[in-house]
Formats: C-alpha cells, sequence, structure tokens
C-alpha cells in the first residue's frame, strides 16, 4: 500500500509554518487519541498516521528531506519507530499536558504520589507580628491509614497483585512499530486488586484527622508572609512523600498604626498652647509609650520621628521607626478661664501671612 503524503495527512499545505504544522497534528491527535476512541482500530490509524507525519514535518531537516526524496528520503517509518508508546510522542513533542489533567495519559498514572501541599490563613496583631509569637494550629487534613497502614486492605489481609497487568497497572497492545499502553481496566491503573477493603478507610488508605500543629511566628511578618511546615501537609498515596503545609499570615488593621514595611505611622493632637510654646508630649507605641519633644511654633501635621519604635527587620536585623504627625486640636468649648485668656490673647497676637507656606496652603485649600 502506497504511504500518504505527509502533508496530506495533516492536511496541510508544502509552504506550512511550524506552528500550522503543530496545531494540525494537535488537533488530530486530540480526534484520534486512543483514549478517546477505544477498540476503534480505524481512528488508531489515523493517529498513528499523524503521529508519523508529524515526527517528520515538524523537523527541518528530515522535512527537507521529505520535500526532496519523499518517504524514501526519511525512511518508512523511520520518523516515529523510536517511540515506544503513545505517550512517549507527547513528551518528545512537548504535548505532555494536551489532554489536561491526565485524562488522555491515564497509562502514565503510578500509584505512588506525593501527598497535597495544605494551606492555613492566620490571622494575627500587629503586636503579634511585632514580638513574634508561638501559635498551634488545627489542621483537618488527609494521614495515612492507621488500621491498614496505609495498603487499604482489611487488618491481617494485603492486596493482591493485579493478574491482569502485572501489578504494572498497564496492558500493552502492541500493532505494527507501535505499542499502547492502556491503563489496566481490571485494577484502574494501581496495579493490585483489594479483596476485603480496609473498613476505617474504606480502602482509601488515608482518612481524614485532626492535627495540632505547633509553629513559631518570627518577629516582623506581614501580611503575605509563607511560613513553610515541611512534610505536615497530606499524607502520600502508596508510600509517597507528604505535602507540605504553608500557613500564610494576615496581620489585623491596627486602630492606631498603620505600617508600611518596617515603619509605623501615628497621629498625636496637641494643644494650641503646645503647639506655639513647645512641650513634651507622651505619644503611644506598640508596647508602651515615649516622651517626644515638641518645639515652639510647631504647625499641625508635622511629622516627627521616634527612632527604633517601628516594627523589627525579618531577619533580625534592627527595627523600624515611629513617625508621628501632631494635629493642633482647637478646642471646642472653654472655660471662663480660658476664654479671658484667650481674648488677652487676641487683643496682643499679630497675624503673620508673609510665610509662604502659609499662602501655598491657603492656594492648596480653594485651588
Ligand atoms: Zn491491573
Ligand atoms: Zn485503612
Amino acid at each position: 500500500m502506497a504511504k500518504k503524503d505527509y502533508y496530506e495527512v495533516l492536511s496541510v499545505t508544502r509552504t506550512a509554518t511550524e506552528v500550522e504544522i503543530k496545531r494540525a497534528y494537535r488537533s488530530l491527535a486530540l480526534q484520534y487519541h486512543p483514549d478517546k476512541n477505544p477498540n476503534d482500530p480505524a481512528a488508531e490509524e489515523k493517529f498513528k498516521e499523524a503521529a508519523e507525519a508529524y515526527s517528520v514535518l515538524s523537523d527541518a531537516q528530515k522535512r527537507a528531506s521529505y520535500d526532496r526524496f519523499g518517504h524514501q528520503g526519511v525512511g518508512a517509518g523511520a520518523g516515529a519507530a523510536g517511540f515506544s508508546n503513545f505517550d512517549d510522542i507527547f513528551e518528545m513533542f512537548g504535548f505532555g499536558d494536551m489532554f489536561g489533567g491526565g485524562g488522555g495519559r491515564s497509562s502514565r498514572r503510578t500509584t505512588v504520589q506525593r501527598g497535597s501541599d495544605l494551606r492555613y490563613d492566620l490571622e494575627i496583631s500587629l503586636e503579634e507580628a511585632a514580638t513574634g509569637k508561638d501559635a498551634s494550629l488545627r489542621i483537618p487534613r488527609l494521614e495515612t491509614c492507621g488500621e491498614c497502614s496505609g495498603s487499604g486492605a482489611e487488618k491481617g489481609t494485603s492486596a493482591e497483585t493485579c493478574a491482569t497487568c502485572g501489578g504494572s497497572g498497564q496492558t500493552r497492545y502492541s500493532q505494527g512499530f507501535f505499542s499502547v499502553m492502556r491503563t489496566c481496566s481490571t485494577c484502574r491503573g494501581q496495579g493490585k486488586i483489594i479483596k476485603s477493603p480496609c473498613t476505617n478507610c474504606r480502602g482509601a488508605g488515608r482518612i481524614e484527622k485532626e492535627k495540632t500543629i505547633e509553629i513559631k511566628i518570627p518577629a516582623g511578618v506581614e501580611t503575605g508572609s509563607r511560613l513553610r511546615v515541611s512534610g505536615e501537609g497530606e499524607a502520600g498515596v502508596g508510600g509517597g512523600p507528604s505535602g507540605d503545609l504553608y500557613v500564610v499570615l494576615h496581620v489585623k488593621e491596627h486602630a492606631r498604626f498603620e505600617r508600611q514595611a518596617e515603619n509605623l505611622y501615628s497621629a498625636e493632637p496637641i494643644t494650641f498652647a503646645q503647639a506655639a510654646l513647645g512641650a513634651e508630649i507622651t505619644v503611644g507605641t506598640l508596647d508602651g509609650e515615649e516622651t517626644l519633644k515638641v518645639p515652639a511654633g510647631t504647625q499641625t501635621g508635622t511629622v516627627f520621628r521616634v527612632k527604633g519604635q517601628g516594627m523589627p527587620n525579618l531577619g533580625g536585623r534592627g527595627k523600624g521607626d515611629l513617625f508621628v504627625a501632631v494635629t493642633v486640636i482647637t478646642p471646642k468649648s472653654l472655660t471662663k478661664e480660658q476664654r479671658k485668656v484667650l481674648e488677652q490673647l487676641a487683643e496682643v497676637e499679630t497675624k503673620d501671612f508673609s510665610d509662604p507656606s502659609f499662602v501655598q496652603k491657603v492656594r492648596n485649600i480653594f485651588g
């Protein structure tokens, strides 16, 4: 039987680009993949044809040779002869995830799997973020079943090796230079058959349990900081390693402080007299109080820096600063005595609008 022209097989022109060829092959491979067309020799034939045509046309050297000498130039079927099964073809051409989620690649299913990673979101206060904290987390997760030690078989019994596939989970089907690996239908790829499943885990080998895990949150963490607890994720399948646990931290908003990286920001009210005469005021810090010297003539909105009262550096190198913005408060009600003093002040005070920053402020208000 004469071999079909490779370009015809892929339904592309002789001048098709690499991308066009790849796209054409991908669509044929999806259409005729054996997993989608079980027991359909015609589809399988088309699939093989497409794979062979692609193996030649996707290789610039082989394609040039084929263009000049036809099938002779590349040797009949030589392009695909080296592949032992369809999965190899996909891997070779970077189509490994072509069918998504493993549906088309079930023949590679393995009975040993690493457990899933787990994510745990933990909310902490700003104070806790500043000092660090020991926390104990209760994590619901899949653990290896203690009754059957993960085998899934009832105590005293054991899983039997699948006779159909000899334990490999796959059956081989050969035709010509292709041999197709298929998921064993007897054991569904597990390689084992459990005659009497463990009643504790219903044969799954894993069971959901809540475990308490102690973690140390270092000082200086911020929202989005991730702590990895190695091996504390879900148990693996069939003796596979456990996944990891990731604790993702969320630092709650603070009533008093704003945080930006290692620095903290707060606002403190001062009286007109303190602003005008200067004063020592007490400002709140995360873990107590500090005295802050406000010089005479302080304007509202002036920011003072209190060194070393910010957040600690996560790497343990020093601390940030606290920035305090003062606001001059105008009293809303006055005692008789206060009123009298202020009236005396009004009589003697002079207005000075010559300060350029004041003029700019006025412009900002009305501008
Ligand atoms: Zn089997
Ligand atoms: Zn069990």
